[in-house]
């Protein structure tokens, strides 16, 4: 197997100085923007794909997620401030990646993290299609599949994952806040 050579990042690196001196406003608004600037570059290969609504409103460990029910991306506000160059460089192509596979032909049936996913990584974004964490698709354990709710994580099983992914609701004990599918933790 050969290993392809990257371009560099499709996108503009911003500066980390830059970053860093965003207020949290002024922050969000530059998330915002740098999807719609992913977008467009995936509309090149894809031109009908819908620009995706983004929110900041996940919590704990998870960093970025595609959710096609609601049409759109969500980010980690407290990830995204305290790691605003990884988000702006990785994380956001990341998503876009997920939803761009998501809408191609038989992407629903896709991995999430499979040939296509890595495909467009690569050779749309120039990156190098990294996944720190993600679920076990070997089927190695018996819960392969980590929830996030506000204070810890929680491993699904197969079966209780399908249950989840129908539309029930899972609720954390602890902390009462449904419980999230988190393929990424990223950071
Ligand atoms: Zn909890
Ligand atoms: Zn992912």
């Amino acid at each position: 197997m050969t290993t392809p050579t990257l371009s560099k990042p499709a996108l503009s690196t911003p500066s980390a100085a830059e970053l860093a001196a965003l207020d949290k406003a002024a922050l969000h608004a530059r998330v915002h923007q740098r999807v719609e600037a992913a977008w467009q570059l995936a509309r090149e290969v894809y031109p009908a794909l819908p620009l995706p609504k983004v929110w900041l409103d996940l919590r704990g460990k998870c960093a970025g997620q595609a959710h096609f029910g609601r049409q759109g991306l969500r980010f980690n506000p407290v990830l995204l401030a305290e790691n605003r160059l990884a988000y702006f460089v990785d994380v956001i192509p990341h998503e876009m990646a997920h939803w761009l596979v998501h809408h191609l032909e038989e992407g629903e049936r896709m991995p999430p993290h499979g040939r296509e996913w890595r495909s467009v990584m690569r050779r749309l974004y120039g990156l190098e299609p990294k996944v720190t964490h993600m679920f076990d698709t070997r089927g190695a354990s018996p819960a392969p599949y980590r929830y996030e709710c506000g204070c810890q994580s929680h491993h699904f099983s197969v079966r209780r994952h399908r249950l989840a992914h129908a539309g029930k609701h899972y609720v954390c004990r602890q902390c009462r806040q449904r419980l999230v599918l988190c393929s990424e933790k990223v950071i």
